[in-house]
């Protein structure tokens, strides 16, 4: 595989197809090094650099299935919304995973090389105007990466008390980062539990995540006191939280090295959850415009965000 060398000078296949470009890597030594020029070629495209920026970064602990996830995301824009965008029974996954083997060590961040046009959230007819970017952080933790702007927190199982702090930890560079840069890169974060196996509490989708969301984030009296300070943190930073819970996709998906992504091998409870997530994620009401100074920002903005994140996380 190609994975060992960076090849940055090329944003597309030999063949002109899209593929994820790593834009920013975590060195053994912990320090980030952030490839401008590759980020660049992305950004400041002629006919992207002053469009409004969507950007969708799933963030979370390395081989979580977070690829898994954005390689569905990409069928949905691919197919521009389709019924039938799942795709075909015994088609394999492509895009974020897979490439160069599922042993990809890198951490930090990649983003997808092709950005896609929607339209405005705010159902202002002015079709293709807005540009979604997909974002993101296949291994590595929310807690030593600088994940630029996540609004998908993917965690297995359950939310576990240091989930929470680790989202406070990035948050609080964020914070950082928008005195820097005026931007507040905090609107909206989703919690999507994977592996959800207590549905007969709290069913699979958004409102069972919802219910348990809540009970999760509640904060009481009787808790102590470090508890309720990642709570009251966690809720300043958000306008808007919400959780989703997934089912296990079944155990050829998790365990068989020779999976490739097709659906025939992914359990039903899945693929019909996948179905849900996957055009609620990408539903214009959550696809948030970033903010800088009160007004939306652009490609061009998006990249000065990124220089401004990583100069302070290296002190
Ligand atoms: P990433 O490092 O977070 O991007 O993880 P990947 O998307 O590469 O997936 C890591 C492994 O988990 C692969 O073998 C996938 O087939 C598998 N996988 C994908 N989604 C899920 C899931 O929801 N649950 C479980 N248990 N495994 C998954």
């Amino acid at each position: 595989g190609g994975d060992n060398h960076k090849d940055s000078s090329e944003e597309e296949e030999p063949d002109g197809s899209a593929r994820p470009i790593q834009v920013l890597v975590v060195k053994d030594d912990h320090t980030f090094e952030l490839d401008e020029a590759a980020l660049s070629r992305i950004l400041l495209a002629e006919e992207v650099q002053n469009r409004e920026v969507v950007a969708i970064s799933v963030a979370g602990a390395f081989r979580k299935g977070k690829s898994f996830l954005m390689d569905f995301m990409l069928r949905y824009m691919y197919s521009q919304a389709s019924e039938e965008w799942l795709g075909e029974a015994e088609e394999p996954l492509t895009g974020f995973s897979w490439r160069g083997g599922s042993e990809r060590e890198t951490t930090g961040i990649q983003i997808w090389s092709e950005v896609f046009l929607v339209d405005k959230p705010d159902g202002r007819k002015v079709p293709n105007d807005l540009l979604s970017l997909f974002g993101c952080v296949p291994n590595g933790t929310l807690f030593s990466t600088p994940c630029l702007i996540p609004n998908v927190y993917n965690i297995s199982q359950n939310v576990q008390e240091d989930d929470l702090q680790h989202l406070q930890l990035f948050t609080e560079y964020g914070r950082l980062a928008m005195e820097e840069t005026f931007l507040k890169p905090f609107q909206s974060m989703i919690f999507l539990v994977r592996d959800w196996s207590f549905p007969y509490e709290f069913g699979y989708g958004q409102e069972g995540g919802m219910k348990f969301l809540e009970k999760r984030l509640k904060i009481s009296e009787n808790q102590h006191e470090e508890l309720q300070n990642v709570r009251k943190h966690i809720h300043s930073c958000f306008t808007n939280i919400s959780c989703f819970l997934m089912p296990h996709p079944g155990l050829k998906v998790a365990t068989n090295p020779n999976f490739d992504g097709r659906l025939k091998e992914i359990d039903r409870e899945f693929i019909n959850n996948l179905q849900v997530l996957v055009p609620w994620l990408l539903s214009p009401r959550n696809l948030d415009v970033k903010e800088i100074n009160g007004s939306n920002i652009t490609c061009r903005g998006l990249l000065e965000y990124f220089k401004a994140y990583i100069k302070i996380y290296q002190g």
